[in-house]
């Protein structure tokens, strides 16, 4: 009976009497990002975990006209995700809401010039968390056409450590004989040091 419903496993959880507690308040994430960085969305907006293939995606209108759907993969579900990252995304998903994909030459482009550039203006540490992402999460994720998805050795991060989201340390991405010329050369101390106390 539900071969032609596309998305049935976000209809509503009318057998499951509770709700797994998320790590990350997924739900007061999205609500905050909106209520700073969109406040022009009218409507309500569902938020979910669901083991779909992209990292996040959104479903525009999906309840009803005003009625969005946004669902995180659990493999973002992790103490040791930093809130930064999901900020982030939740924020690329938003953006979606705003600013529509376009019809060129016969293809649907979800992410047109217009998109990256509000995702932009409203997400500036694109890059950090994408590296993050990567670093952290690279092993499960696989370029699709469209976007990047996520394969079923995700399972193998969910008990792992994941680093710290650390965009404003100076060092980031430079090279170590740029920040430290002479292989730390300034920092060393002259060798008739070498040995003597101090104090
Ligand atoms: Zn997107």
């Amino acid at each position: 009976m539900f071969e032609h419903d596309p998305f049935p496993r976000y209809q509503p959880l009318l057998f499951e009497p509770a709700r797994p507690a998320p790590y990350l308040p997924f739900e007061e994430i999205v609500a905050e990002m909106r209520a700073v960085h969109f406040p022009e969305i009218d409507g309500e907006i569902e938020v979910r975990l669901g083991t779909a293939d992209p990292l996040a995606f959104v479903h525009v209108g999906f309840m009803h006209d005003a009625g969005h759907l946004i669902v995180f993969h659990p493999v973002l579900n992790h103490p040791g995700t930093p809130v930064e990252v999901v900020r982030f995304i939740a924020k690329h998903e938003l953006t979606h809401i705003v600013s529509r994909g376009t019809h060129a030459g016969g293809e649907y482009d979800a992410h047109p010039p217009e998109f990256w550039a509000h995702e932009r203006r409203v997400g500036p540490e694109h890059d950090a968390v994408w590296t993050w992402v990567r670093r952290n999460l690279g092993s499960c994720l696989r370029k699709g056409p469209d976007a990047l998805s996520v394969t079923g050795r995700w399972r193998e991060l969910r008990s792992g450590r994941r680093e710290p989201y650390t965009p404003g340390l100076p060092f980031n991405g430079e090279r170590w004989d740029r920040v430290c010329p002479g292989n730390g050369a300034q920092l060393a101390l002259p060798a008739s040091w070498r040995g003597r106390r101090i104090g």
